[in-house]
């Protein structure tokens, strides 16, 4: 699903991501953890072909991000690829079904279409209930499940979290993993950006980032065992 391979990326005269090398399998469910500054939400813009790496590849369902044009780059996230952001980034006073109904607009099904897909969405989040209820109306857990909604409205193959639990309580935010482990369940590809070690310890894979490298994972294992 995901292909880095001896990835850089700089902005200016700062290495965000020092030759990164990573793949990620189809139905995996992947934390990318690591302190503040050390490259996550790059490594994400990466994954999300949100950015172009400074050097070597990205390969994401197959495609080389280098040799696709920005509308087929569109194309492959619109499709492909589901985002998840901190701040939920929902519209201020649309009903939460035109919320999620709005994730569908690049792929152009008409509006009845639109908002029958995004009911169904709301179900699988279990905010059937919800549906004409404005963003401020909702608590903060709900919004980030009307995200998630939007996020896969589309079906993608690859869902991409970025601190999906950053701005939440912990039970509101152990409810978003929850949801999070069910939809991998399904069969999508997900991959939560988080500095939370708790929320990266419970998940099957973690990728640990420091100062732009992936700290290799068979040492991150060598480490498991010991006890302090
Ligand atoms: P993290 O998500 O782990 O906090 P980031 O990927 O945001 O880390 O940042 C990695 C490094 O790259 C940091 O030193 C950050 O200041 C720098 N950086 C990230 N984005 C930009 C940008 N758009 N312009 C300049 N520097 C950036």
């Amino acid at each position: 699903m995901v292909e880095l391979h001896d990835v850089s990326k700089e902005y200016g005269d700062v290495a965000a991501l020092r030759g990164v090398s990573l793949g990620i399998e189809h139905g995996e469910l992947v934390g990318i953890v690591g302190p503040s500054g050390s490259g996550k939400s790059t490594m994400l813009n990466m994954i999300g072909t949100l950015d172009r790496p400074s050097g070597g590849t990205v390969r994401i369902a197959g495609h080389d991000v280098l040799t696709l044009t920005d509308r087929q780059l569109s194309a492959l996230r619109a499709n492909v690829i589901g985002f998840v952001f901190q701040q939920f980034h929902l519209a201020a006073g649309v009903p939460v079904l035109d919320n999620v109904a709005d994730g569908l607009l690049y792929a152009g099904p008409a509006l009845r279409e639109r908002r029958l897909r995004a009911y169904d969405a709301l179900e699988r989040v279990g905010l059937g209930h919800r549906l004409g209820h404005r963003p401020h109306e909702l608590s903060g857990g709900e919004r980030q499940r009307v995200a998630i909604a939007r996020a896969v409205v589309g079906d993608p193959r690859l869902l991409l979290a970025d601190e999906p639990t950053g701005n939440l309580d912990s039970r509101s935010g152990a409810g978003v993993m929850e949801l999070l482990r069910e939809l991998n369940a399904g069969g999508t590809t997900v991959v939560v950006i988080t500095h939370d070690r708790d929320i990266a310890a419970s998940l099957p894979r973690q990728v640990e980032m420091l100062d732009g490298r992936v700290v290799p994972e068979a040492r991150m294992g060598a480490l498991d065992g010991v006890r302090r």
